[in-house]
């Protein structure tokens, strides 16, 4: 087989129908190939948290007072220790004086303190005793662009639901959920929409090798399953979205240091598909890779499958850890390397979070947000229920008393606003009310940080630092913008919009 168009792009993830649609809207011609049988990747896997500063409903919403004080804190901060950022610790701190000035309680965001969580959340240093944070130019067109790539994606017949909540690790309220559950919100309308503008899906057609011609990047040999060969011709370029490499456990060997403990076969939360493919093909014709050491964990994974989904729980201020003796350990509402590391120090490695009835999330019909209905979770034993705490413990095999009376301990720091012992920075509701409910729950690979080194246009850059010609990258496949750690609800958000940018830049470069 033999194609061609303008645009290719390269894996059916958010991140790659959002490159397709906006491709097509600029004009372009678009053949989008995914290597499975069926479109969505990771982008459907995920929780569908979308973080974005969204003032117009944020202001619907009450600052608590761990909030506030954050926000105080960043005042007394010294734009010296934010390096490259601190021209955006200058303008939040005016930003939050104005605010606090203007004696208004509702919950305050920007593009400026959604970057400089980005930035504190990311800053990690490598084993070589580097820093490593978020390349400032693309964390702050990133945040500087979720608000219209979200109105963007409504326009596009994604609908978009009107609350706000915090994804566990995000660090601050502004995770964004679709109409539709996940990551369906995104995927069923974007390609939708793709198709509707023209572009062809071609499913089980792996992309191989990027065709190069005197320095610029004019297409991608594939194959599709059943051996056929594609070669697709690209006009103006092609755009790779295949994704990370959390699946590919040999390349995690290769490049991880992060969590030097981690073994070959650690379960991930990806699909099978998320095989590095686009870093590979990059790196052979030259592409910079960045970040590649670090790798994310979802502390919260289902202890045998490595999955998101079999559990329940709410909003990351609703959720509490307990460790097998129902002491907890950590502050739940800190970043995900901080939550996956203290779980990994705790007996089998394993955290049960409790719920009551209101914090458990269930829909009416006894739904999870997967859809996993509580009968089934309670029958195979990935989520426990009992009417009291005490039941609930002895179910766990733990010292009743132990239970209730740190939960207790934990209510009584709801009411005073202060976690004395691990500091939890931002409270949700109490645990009061039966039925409880307890998740067992272990860290499993989520996201890889590292991949194509971007600029802001989404244009892919080689080991000299120069823009390779036709190569336009979105998405987990990228590294640079999460520096060390990525925020829960910065990925789905981070995919929509440079999936934007690149299929936009693909479009009118040429
Ligand atoms: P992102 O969040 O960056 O969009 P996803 O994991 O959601 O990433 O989507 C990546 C998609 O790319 C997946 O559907 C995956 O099957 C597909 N993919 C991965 N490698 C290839 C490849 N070599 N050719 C075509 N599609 C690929």
């Amino acid at each position: 087989i033999e194609k061609t168009v303008d645009v290719v792009v390269v894996g059916g993830g958010g991140a790659g129908f959002a490159a397709a649609v906006s491709a097509a809207e600029n004009g372009a011609s678009v053949i989008l190939i995914e290597k499975s049988i069926a479109i969505g990747g990771n982008t459907l896997r995920s929780g569908g948290g979308y973080n974005t500063n969204n003032p117009e409903l944020q202001s619907t919403m009450e600052i608590t007072d761990s909030l506030l004080d954050e926000l105080k804190g960043y005042l007394d901060a010294d734009p010296k220790d934010y390096g490259d950022f601190a021209p955006t610790l200058e303008v939040l701190q005016n930003q939050i004086k104005e605010y606090i000035e203007s004696g208004d309680t509702h919950l305050f965001d920007s593009p400026e303190l959604h970057a400089i969580h980005t930035y504190i959340g990311g800053k990690r240093t490598d084993l070589e005793g580097n820093e490593i944070v978020g390349d400032y130019d693309l964390v702050t067109t990133y945040t500087n662009n979720t608000l219209p790539a979200m109105k963007w994606l409504e326009g596009n017949g994604v609908e978009m639901r009107d609350d706000v909540g915090t994804i566990l690790g995000a660090l601050w309220p502004r995770s964004h959920g679709g109409v539709k559950p996940l990551g369906t919100a995104f995927i069923d309308p974007l390609a939708e929409k793709a198709v509707e503008l023209g572009t062809e899906i071609m499913l089980e057609t792996k992309g191989e090798e990027l065709i190069v011609e005197d320095g610029v990047v004019v297409g991608i040999k594939a194959t599709k399953t059943d051996g056929t060969s594609v070669t697709l011709m690209a006009n103006k370029g092609v755009v790779m979205a295949t994704g990370g490499f959390g699946e590919n456990g040999e390349m995690r060997q290769e490049y991880n240091t992060y969590w030097p403990t981690m073994p070959l076969t650690m379960k991930s939360t990806n699909t099978p598909d998320a095989t590095g493919d686009g870093i590979v093909m990059g790196r052979e014709i030259g592409a910079k890779l960045v970040g590649m050491e670090f790798i994310q964990l979802m502390p919260s994974s289902h202890p045998e499958t490595g999955s998101l989904a079999g559990g329940v729980w709410g909003s990351a201020e609703d959720q509490v850890f307990v460790n097998k003796d129902g002491k907890r350990f950590v502050n739940e509402y800190s970043g995900r390397d901080t939550l996956a590391s203290a779980i990994l120090k705790q007996e089998d490695q394993l955290a049960y979070i409790i719920c009551d009835e209101k914090t458990a999330g269930l829909s009416p019909e006894g739904k999870n947000v997967w859809g996993d209905s509580i009968e089934d979770l309670l029958g195979n034993k990935s989520v426990y229920k009992a009417d009291t705490l005490e039941e609930l413990a002895i179910q766990l095999g733990m010292d009743e008393s132990a239970l209730v009376d740190e939960i207790n301990k934990y209510n009584g720091y709801i009411e005073k606003g202060e976690d004395p012992e691990f500091k939890k920075s931002n409270f949700g509701s109490k645990i009061l009310t039966g039925p409880f409910y307890a998740t067992p729950r272990s860290p499993s690979v989520h996201h890889t940080m590292g991949g194509l080194s971007i600029d802001t246009s989404a244009r892919v850059i080689n080991e000299d630092g120069k823009i390779i010609p036709g190569f336009y990258a979105a998405g987990e496949v990228t590294g640079g913008i999460h520096g060390g750690n990525r925020l829960g609800g910065n990925a789905i958000s981070d995919i929509i919009t440079f999936g934007k940018i690149a299929g936009e830049s693909a479009a009118k470069d040429k």
